[in-house]
């Protein structure tokens, strides 16, 4: 029977194990860590349930929905959420995406408005700069996107970030229906363990081995040294670092990462309803803010936030710069025959948890 070895329990390694032995294979999944789930892992403080951050479900493919839906029962927020950024110069939030509405409420709307006709259109922007300063002008740049994508980013300059097909979730400006963002399918699992019970079901078939360390790799001959011994498999499937899956072959790959707060708050709620993410675009340390209650539904009479700061403590989020890409991209064409990188590290790529559903059936149904 063909053995496959998956690298990685996270998300990505375990939806590979769970199309990988329904069809069959022999599956063995590696992880270094304690658990399954990696980053959607649900923790617990103060009693109440999160992640490292958000790990909000979205997606725009239906298939891709009810694919978790038959395995976790998913809450699905009809109605949409909002998600609003903080502008200190106007004392307010506005909702992001930029709504063309709110900004008849902005105290400098004749100028961004005077701004606008000489807005071109973000068509062949080379950079993250151009594109927005193309499509909104100087004065929303300045107040939405400038402070904020330095911050995340721990740049000097937007114009680095040269590979910004993700951001900003498509529009720069959002006509229609004010607040919600309803273009696409967004939802939380209902479970007080999040999306805990998938790790369990996807890998029910599988080989799991927590906590293990692997010493070397060898992709070459599809084989890994785990406890001084090796072992050879028919296929590798790795959701890891590239660069450490391929032994530093083409110089190190860089990442950015978050420290995370936790802080409990002596209410029920904090957010207004529907409302997400909380950002932050000013000089304060901190991106974003998360009221864990949205997305897990109870009730308590404190209420957890979850709080981020960009940093280089951890590796979270591949750098959006072509050079970095391009050498991304060295390892992937490095990839020898039957070893495959899959997942949000493993593919250098800026991707959710429903792209990586997504990815995964696109790859797996047809092996
Ligand atoms: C702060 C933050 C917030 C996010 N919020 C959202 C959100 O709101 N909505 C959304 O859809 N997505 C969100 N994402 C993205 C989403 O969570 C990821 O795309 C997804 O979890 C990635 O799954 P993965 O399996 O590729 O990686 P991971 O979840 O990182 O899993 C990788 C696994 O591999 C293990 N591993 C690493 N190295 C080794 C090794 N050498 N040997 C063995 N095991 C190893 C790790 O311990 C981990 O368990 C967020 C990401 C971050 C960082």
């Amino acid at each position: 029977m063909t053995k496959i070895l998956v690298i990685g329990g996270g998300f990505a390694g375990c939806i590979a194990s769970h199309m990988l032995t329904d069809k069959g294979y022999d599956v063995t999944l590696i992880e270094k860590g304690p658990v399954l789930g990696g980053g959607c892992r649900t923790l617990v403080y103060g009693g109440h349930p999160y992640t490292i951050g958000p790990r909000h479900f979205l997606t725009k493919k239906e298939e891709v929905f009810e694919f978790l839906n038959q395995h976790i029962p998913m809450r699905r927020y009809p109605d949409g959420h909002e998600f609003l950024t903080y502008i200190e110069k106007d004392q307010s939030f506005w909702h992001f995406p930029i709504h063309r509405d709110e900004v008849e409420e902005m105290p400098d709307r004749e100028k961004i408005l005077e701004e606008f006709k000489d807005c071109p259109g973000p068509e062949g922007a080379k950079n993250l700069e151009e594109y927005w300063l193309m499509s909104v002008g100087p004065t929303l740049y300045g107040k939405f996107v400038e402070s904020y994508s330095k911050k995340m980013w721990q740049i000097d300059s937007n114009t680095e970030i040269t590979d910004f097909g993700f951001t900003p979730k498509g529009v720069a400006i959002k006509t229609g229906p004010k607040g919600a963002w309803t273009e696409a399918i967004s939802g939380y699992p209902k479970a007080m363990n999040g999306y805990d019970d998938y790790f369990d079901i996807s890998t029910r078939n599988t080989k799991v081995h927590l906590n293990t360390p692997i010493e070397e790799y060898d992709v070459e001959n599809r084989r890994v040294k785990v406890a001084g011994e090796w072992h050879t498999y028919d296929i590798i499937i790795s959701t890891i670092f590239p660069e450490v899956l391929m032994n530093n072959a083409f110089g190190p790959l860089r990442w950015m990462g978050r420290d995370f707060f936790k802080i409990v708050l002596p209410v029920k709620k904090v957010f207004p309803e529907n409302v997400y993410f909380l950002y932050y675009a000013n000089q304060e340390p901190f991106t974003r803010i998360v009221e864990y209650k949205n997305f897990y539904h109870y009730d308590s009479p404190t209420t957890l936030l979850g709080l981020e700061i960009p940093s280089f403590n951890n590796k979270y989020y591949p750098f959006p710069m072509k050079a970095d890409q391009d050498r991304a991209q060295q390892y992937f064409d490095a990839l020898p025959k039957d070893v495959y990188s899959i997942g949000r590290a493993g593919t250098y790529r800026y991707i959710d948890v429903g792209n990586i559903i997504e990815q995964a059936l696109e790859m797996f149904r047809s092996f």
